[in-house]
């Protein structure tokens, strides 16, 4: 059993995000109170001799708390009794982490300043159609169903701007997958999502498209605005808004190409990120597929320990694009407009599947079957596929009359 975290944003309506806010302010209210409580004592204890100090931590503050809170804060049992609870848990935590030197000493929170959230103890969180039960409240939509199965150990809810988000951490069980294939070599690209040796391609999805020439022109307007003015924070605000839309729906995508990926594959070779690539160049679309690349990335490797699968990645100056897939000879020059890969030896291919197959040749089990059919697949096929619900001969079938980028 491992427990997972999926964050899932939510659709309250204004009397619920009424209470959000307050659950907030009562969370932020607790930790700072705690904090100047714990600091006070702090100071009284430090010019007494050591055996006449008292004991400092979360719990007894959070009792003394509890014995004040009725007269004192009353508004506080407005909201789930977490609220005020867990900010002692949060703050003897903390206060750990600063002796250990791991973090810094604990701060207030000021409002509107910090990160606004709450806590909510599993026992008091249900899932029912769609939506979940916070104490005090009722039902809240959820935009999604939670990823993993599973009892629910805790949730917090949190605000981003103006939207709200539960973030619920579920106990599950991971079942062991059989992938039935050896290795496969998957290249992201810019165009399209992402490029396999077995000559599967897949799109990006047209909501990613449409976002991205969305960003381009919020972005560019933004550029004309005069930075800091009025308008400047507006346009900012659009920009950051489609950003957000932009990463769901890719992050959305690479779940799905990433349980493929584990689930059919016993090997699985990638690109190195380059880092320093991601900060220099400021095309916008490069900029993004980098980020999508860092996210399938860190997906691949969390469900690779998870299931048990081979994740090899490439070294960071692994010429995947440059060198030839047949004969290893390396190009020194490729522009990104070269989009067909030729070489002396004879081959040409696209360039992402020599890229995939150089990738996958990084697997030592024998070279890369570079006959397969290619085939272009959704990131829905890939989802039907790792979940069993479909096979690949069923698909190939259903897409006979589907086009293919390498045939
Ligand atoms: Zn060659």
């Amino acid at each position: 059993m491992i427990c997972l975290a999926h964050k899932i944003e939510l659709k309250p309506k204004n009397k619920q995000k009424t209470y959000f806010k307050k659950a907030c302010g009562v969370s932020r209210f607790a930790w700072n109170w705690g904090l100047a409580a714990w600091e006070k004592s702090y100071q009284e204890n430090k010019n007494l001799p050591k055996e006449e100090r008292s004991p400092i931590n979360g719990m007894a503050l959070k009792k003394e708390f509890n014995k004040i809170k009725k007269e004192q804060f009353p508004w506080t049992f407005e909201v789930t009794k977490y609220a005020s609870q867990q900010p002692f848990i949060h703050l003897n935590t903390a206060y750990g982490r600063f002796f250990k030197g791991i973090s810094g000493k604990p701060k207030f929170k000021k409002r509107n300043k910090s990160v606004d959230s709450f806590y909510v103890g599993g026992d008091q969180i249900k899932i029912q159609n769609k939506k979940i039960r916070v104490p005090n409240l009722g039902l809240v939509r959820l935009k999604e169903l939670p990823r993993f199965e599973g009892p629910i150990r805790s949730a917090t809810f949190s605000r981003k701007a103006d939207r709200w988000f539960v973030s619920l951490q579920i106990d599950t069980i991971i079942s062991p997958k059989s992938p039935s294939k050896e290795a496969v070599g998957v290249d992201l690209g810019i165009n399209s999502l992402v490029h396999t040796s077995d000559g599967v391609s897949i799109p990006s999805p047209k909501p990613l498209r449409k976002g991205l020439r969305a960003l381009r022109r919020a972005s560019r307007r933004l550029s004309h605005k005069q930075k800091g003015s009025k308008a400047w924070g507006k346009q900012m605000l659009k920009v950051q808004k489609i950003h957000m839309r932009i990463s769901n729906i890719r992050k959305d995508t690479l779940h799905k190409v990433s349980s493929y990926f584990t689930s059919q594959y016993k090997s699985i070779a990638i690109e190195h990120l380059n880092v320093f690539g991601m900060l220099k160049n400021h095309k916008l679309s490069r900029a993004i597929s980098d980020l999508g690349f860092y996210e399938l990335r860190r997906q691949l490797e969390y469900k690779s320990e998870m299931y048990g699968n081979n994740l090899v990645l490439a070294d960071m100056f692994f010429p995947s694009s440059k060198k030839c897939s047949s004969c290893g000879n390396i190009k020194k020059d490729l522009s990104l407009k070269e989009r067909v890969y030729t070489c002396g030896c004879g081959i040409s291919l696209d360039r992402d599947f020599n890229a995939s197959l150089n990738l996958r040749n990084l697997i030592k089990i024998g070279p890369a079957r570079s006959e397969s059919k290619p085939r272009e697949m959704t990131a829905l096929d890939l989802w039907r596929l790792s979940i069993g619900s479909t096979s690949i001969d069923e698909l190939g079938n259903e897409q006979q009359a589907s086009m293919s980028k390498f045939a």
